[in-house]
This record gives structure tokens, sequence and C-alpha cells, in this order.
């Protein structure tokens, strides 16, 4: 085992299934997408720390847990045909593709759109394909989709993805008044205009932009502030993940 590994195998024990991730296709797949080929190489050495970290133009990588429990809350099959809307590094779409059947992930940022591309073809991740644009419209051509996670805080579910979503799929979203914290929203297609929703969790993403997002003014968020794509609960029942 090298050094990685055995962080990786530490991660998914103390910060996943130690705070009651069950799924095991959705641990087995944390524990075998390399988190260290996804941060700068100058924070390789924090890859596996139980937060988010920064990936270049404000955005960041979000917290392990974080990234888990909005995979397992979908409940994916095998086949299943997944959108993502903010790729940021390519990390989650890297986890969603080894949990899922396909992974449509769309990312606003050019640069980080590009750089995800690249790097998830150098690590053999063939079933994720990237887009550059604004993932509010959703990605009509391959929709239906079995489920959708929006990896960064929005003010209300896009209208577009609801629609794009198949009947019984589910969708995962922060949502919050502000730009600063949302509550996890989960939303299931229970008919063609039914829909129920659930309250996963406080959570605090970057924010979403873009035509059905928070305008552009500030996209990075909030000068300052680094710590986003996090669980904002602290959790008791976990050890220090040294
Ligand atoms: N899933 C990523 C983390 C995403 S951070 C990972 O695993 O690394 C949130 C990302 O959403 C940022 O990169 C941001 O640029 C992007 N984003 C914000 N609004 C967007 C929009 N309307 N369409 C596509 N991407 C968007």
């Amino acid at each position: 085992m090298t050094e990685f590994d055995d962080q990786r195998a530490r991660m998914v024990e103390h910060q996943l299934a130690g705070r009651g991730i069950r799924d095991p296709r959705v641990l087995d797949a944390m524990g075998r997408v390399p988190r260290e080929r996804f941060v700068e190489p100058s924070l390789v050495a924090s890859a596996y720390a139980d937060g988010p970290l920064p990936i270049g133009e404000g955005q960041t990588i979000s917290q392990p847990f974080v990234v888990a429990l909005m995979i397992e809350s979908l409940g994916l099959d095998d086949d299943a045909r997944v959108l993502e809307v903010g790729t940021g590094s390519g990390y989650a779409a890297a986890v969603l593709s080894l949990v899922a059947g396909v992974v449509y992930t769309i990312e606003r940022q050019a640069g980080l759109a590009g750089a995800a591309r690249r790097r998830l073809a150098a690590l053999g991740y063939d079933r994720v394909h990237v887009r550059h644009g604004d993932g509010t419209l959703g990605w009509p051509e391959h929709a239906p989709y079995d489920g959708i996670v929006v990896a960064a805080g929005g003010r209300e579910v896009p209208r577009r993805l609801r629609d794009q979503l198949a009947i019984g799929a589910r969708l995962v979203i922060p949502l919050g008044r502000t730009r600063r914290a949302q509550n996890l929203d989960r939303l299931t297609r229970t008919g063609p205009e039914s829909y129920e929703h659930d309250d996963l969790g406080e959570v605090r993403f970057v924010p979403l932009v873009g035509r059905a997002g928070w305008s552009e003014d500030r996209p990075g968020g909030i000068p300052g502030m680094s710590m986003w794509g996090q669980w904002r609960r602290p959790v008791a029942d976990t050890d220090d993940p040294g």
C-alpha cells in the first residue's frame, strides 16, 4: 500500500462509514478514486483532510463526506445516466462514474472544465463527459437523467434541471436564501408534475451562478472565505481522521 492508499482507506473508514455512509458501492468508489490527483500539487499532503480544498478560480473540491452523501442520496443503479452541474476538479464525477453507468458534467469556468477533462482522460475515467457551459440549463441531449447532482449553492431548483429528471429519479442541490449557506435539498420526481423534497442537512457551497442561479458579479463567492463544499454541523460520532 502506498501512503495515499492508506490515507484513502482511513478517510473511508472514519470520515464516511464512521458518519453513516452505508452504500457499499459508494464506499468502494471513494476508496478507489485517487483524490491526490485532483488537487494542486502543493496541496497533495492535505488531499485526504476532512474538508474542502481550493482548486483555483476561487472554487473548491468538496469535502469527501459531502461528495459521498450527495452520491449516496441519489440511490443510483450500475447503469444510471447521471448529470453533474459544477465539474470543478472532476473528482466527484470520477466517483460518480464508478457508481453509475455514464456521467455528463458541466462546468462554467473554461479553465477548470479543460483541466478536469484532461485529468479524467489521463486517469482513464472514460465514462465521464465534460462540457463547458451554464449547467443551470442542463444538458438536454442526454436527458432524462436517473440522477442529478448540483455541486454549487442555488436559490431554487432550476426548472430545466427538474424537467430533465426521469420519473422516480432524484436531484440533490444545496439551496439557500443567501450565497453564504444552504441546506442540502433532495428532490424526487414522483410523476410528470409532482416532486417530493427531503432536507439532508446544512452545508456550505460556492454559489451556483448562471441563468437560473446567482448573478455573476462575484462568481468566486465571498472574498476571504475559503471553506466551501462542506458540512456545517459538527459531527460528533467520528474519530479524528488525523
Ligand atoms: N464537484 C466538484 C466541486 C465543485 S465546486 C469537484 O468534485 O471538484 C462548484 C463548481 O460549480 C465550481 O467549479 C463552479 O465554477 C461551478 N459552477 C457554478 N455555477 C455553475 C453553472 N451555472 N454551471 C456549471 N458550473 C457552475
